[in-house]
């Protein structure tokens, strides 16, 4: 067997401590590495696998693209497969998202999203709106502006003198709120948690100064950072309104929840709101290429186009015809298929299934929504006390999902900004009951195995 590990790679991992497993294919919801074991994608990889490995028509779609065309000059020229995954994307849009601007990476497009947003302003004889008002937890990337959107502590550790200050207010996370989630609307006697019903938007801009917010950004469905929290019914509608009233600009990063990823093509989109930019990434193409995209309105642009001309972020491979054509057959197979309606049926036998997990071990919560869920653990269960960061736990269990041949995605850090641990699960949308309970025995597994001590870090 070859060791795919650092320094015996000639490969820079992203982690220079562990081995590699090979993968030589994939199909459906599995992956088989060179020694033949098979992996179970219960996560999607990093929440992209959405329509499932080995989609033939998927790589014919790009290789007949590539054929025609190497690369085009995104300034100069544009393309078929563009121009139809740009209308197939605003037609699935809600409201008056109608013009896209397509980007690779999730983080490029919400540096992208936020540059638009303190553009516009500028344009319109606004310059002094320029701050960001983001959650925390919340995770919008690793480029500078994006890491400095984004409340992952760890992330940022050596990069602060680089990144930029924004506003934070606490993340609709009511498994972590004092009301528990239980306030989010105010009733007889009982006002609303200024948290949990977004209200507490409004005090942040009046703090910074509507006159200097450019833009709130948030995930309409929590990702990795707050492990699938769903905000309440009425906390959009609240943003929406706050926004409204300052005139600050709204954008959705669905760069994780879009796609159909919670059951719906949008995550936003059951909250009845319409944001003014929306940014996408990840499961666009089902992972088959690195796509993103920025969604905006003509109400935005019409101001931009009638002054300077151009958005003002500029990257090579923005506009990609191959990028694009994948998008495309991606989307179409999606929608040929109805894997997003697929992804909302199966969504609730996932997590009637997942709900059984309570019973196990430091299973503190289990949540989430369509084929997205989060199982937060806790060494208490009654007070929700977190492990202390030193256990690792999260990592620990990710090992230990791996050997039981099941993928999940890790996350630490949203108890309190260090500790905390979350294991999310975001299998593709092809997934059968099946295959469900499949994945459900394997999690039990490797939770009994870390929970008794079997499993230390980088044992594999
Ligand atoms: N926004 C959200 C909500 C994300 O989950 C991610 C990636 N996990 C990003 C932005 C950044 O995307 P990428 O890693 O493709 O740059």
């Amino acid at each position: 067997m070859s060791l795919h590990q650092y320094p015996d790679s000639p490969v820079f991992y992203r982690k220079l401590n562990r081995r590699f497993p090979l993968i030589t294919k994939g199909e459906g919801c599995w992956l088989t590495d060179e020694d033949g074991k098979r992996y179970l994608d219960g996560s999607g990889g990093a929440f992209v696998a959405n329509i499932g490995h080995g989609v033939r028509e998927i790589g014919a779609a790009m290789a007949e693209q590539a054929s025609k065309i190497a690369y085009l000059n995104g300034t100069a020229f544009t393309s078929q497969p563009v121009e139809e995954l740009a209308a197939e994307l605003a037609a699935l849009a809600p409201g008056d998202l109608k013009k896209v601007y397509f980007l690779s990476s999730g983080s490029e497009a919400v540096e992208a999203a936020l540059k638009l947003a303190r553009q516009y302003w500028v344009e319109t004889g606004k310059p002094s709106k320029h701050k960001i008002i983001a959650l925390f937890p919340a995770y919008h990337g690793n480029t500078l502006l994006a890491l400095s959107a984004s409340a992952r502590e760890h992330y940022k550790t050596y990069y602060r003198e680089w990144l930029v200050d924004v506003v934070r207010i606490p993340a609709p996370y009511s498994y972590r709120c004092e009301c528990g989630g239980l306030r989010t609307e105010a009733k007889a006697g009982v006002p609303a948690c200024p948290i949990c019903s977004g209200s507490v938007l409004e005090d942040a801009i009046l703090r910074a100064g509507a006159g200097n917010v450019a833009a709130f950004i948030a995930e309409p469905v929590g990702g990795s950072s707050t492990g699938a929290s769903v905000p309440a019914p009425g906390y959009f509608r609240r943003v929406r309104e706050i926004c409204d009233k300052y005139n600050v600009l709204f954008i959705a990063d669905e760069v994780l929840s879009g796609a159909g990823r919670t059951g719906t093509w949008s995550a936003i989109e059951p909250y009845g709101v319409i944001p003014d930019i929306q940014v996408l990434g990840k499961g666009i193409t089902g992972g088959y290429t690195p796509l993103s995209a920025v969604l905006a309105p003509t109400r935005l642009l019409d101001s931009i186009a009638k002054g300077s001309g151009s958005l003002l972020h500029a990257q090579t491979f923005s506009h990609h015809p191959v990028l694009c054509a994948t998008g495309l057959a991606a989307v179409r197979y999606m929608k040929r298929n109805g894997l997003v309606e697929r992804c909302a049926e199966m969504g609730r036998s996932f997590h009637r299934k997942l709900e059984q997990l309570r019973d196990l071990p430091h299973v503190g919560d289990v949540r989430g929504k369509g084929l997205l869920a989060g199982i937060e653990f806790v060494e208490d269960k009654g007070s929700r006390t977190a492990f202390p960061r030193k256990q690792k736990f999260a990592e620990r269990f990710a090992d230990a999902a791996l050997e039981e041949g099941l993928m999940i995605w890790p996350n630490v850090g949203q108890a309190n900004g260090t500790d905390g641990d979350l294991a999310l699960l975001a299998p593709p949308f092809v997934i059968t009951e099946e295959e469900i309970d499949e994945l459900a025995r394997r999690f039990a597994r490797a939770l009994m195995s870390v929970s008794e001590g079997r499993q230390v870090v980088g044992s594999r």
